[in-house]
């Protein structure tokens, strides 16, 4: 089977996951955006899933982003939407801020103030989408805020005008109970949104989870095996020295 073929076939798998969890949680599946993770796989899947009709992408690593843009930009234009998930380094935010619609993993003053300068120094006209990273055990490894730390980061980003706060995003600590952590995520997402009531992008679910996360509220799953496969075998992964099998978020 060739590559698109087999992306084809992810792809409508996927799609009818979705729709099936829609369905089931009475939900439209129009409210909830298809973000195909890209990370570690080239520019031509990227370019594969965009002549199958998605738009949105994700990325989690420099200097891999930037270049996958370039290129899928020199070949189709720039009217793909891309989105950075991945752990931020306040180094790497000012090139982040130049190709990112929306930034998932914000967890600190730090990022804010450097996005918002780095969105500044590449004069674009929209402002970044802001997502901040909820944990839910505040475990600092895996990135994100508990919820008591989320207002005075959500201040932050809403007195920077290149910065729009669009909501939340959370992935469940791998040891909690599922059903148990995206409740969770969507009592201190509608809490959020009370109090930010322009707030509406909820990043939760991935591929094992999605039918889980859209019950609770998601408007944004982010996929990445189920799409494109199992990750590609890395040999220069920073935490690495061996080659291993990327399976965890990185
Ligand atoms: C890699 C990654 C994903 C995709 O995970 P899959 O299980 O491959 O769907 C989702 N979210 C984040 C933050 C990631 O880093």
């Amino acid at each position: 089977m060739s590559r698109v073929n087999e992306l084809s076939a992810n792809l409508t798998e996927v799609r009818e996951r979705l729709s099936a969890a829609c369905s089931a949680a009475d939900r439209k599946p129009a409210e909830v955006t298809l973000l195909a993770v890209t990370k570690f796989w080239p520019a031509s899947d990227v370019l594969a899933l965009h002549s199958l009709g998605l738009n949105e992408f994700g990325e989690a690593r420099e200097p891999e982003a930037s270049r996958k843009v370039a290129t899928v930009e020199a070949a189709v234009g720039g009217d793909l939407v891309w989105h950075m998930i991945g752990r931020l380094q306040t180094n790497k935010a000012k090139s982040i801020a130049k190709w990112a619609r929306v930034v998932h993993s914000v967890d600190s003053q730090r990022h804010i103030a450097a996005l918002q300068g780095g969105r500044e120094a590449a004069s674009v006209r929209d402002p970044i989408d802001v997502l901040l990273q909820l944990s839910l055990d505040g475990d600092p490894s895996r990135g994100g805020v508990v919820a008591a730390d989320l207002p005075h980061l959500a201040d932050a980003v809403e007195a920077s005008s290149h910065l729009r706060l669009a909501g939340l995003m959370a992935v469940p600590p791998v040891e909690a109970q599922p059903e148990r952590a995206f409740a969770e995520i969507a009592r201190v997402y509608a809490e959020f949104r009370a109090r930010y009531p322009a707030v509406n992008v909820l990043s939760a679910g991935m591929s094992a989870d999605l039918e889980i996360a859209v019950n609770y509220g998601s408007t944004c799953v982010r996929v990445g095996t189920a799409l494109l496969g199992p990750r590609p075998l890395i040999s220069n992964q920073p935490q690495s020295t061996s080659v291993t099998q990327a399976t965890n978020p990185a």
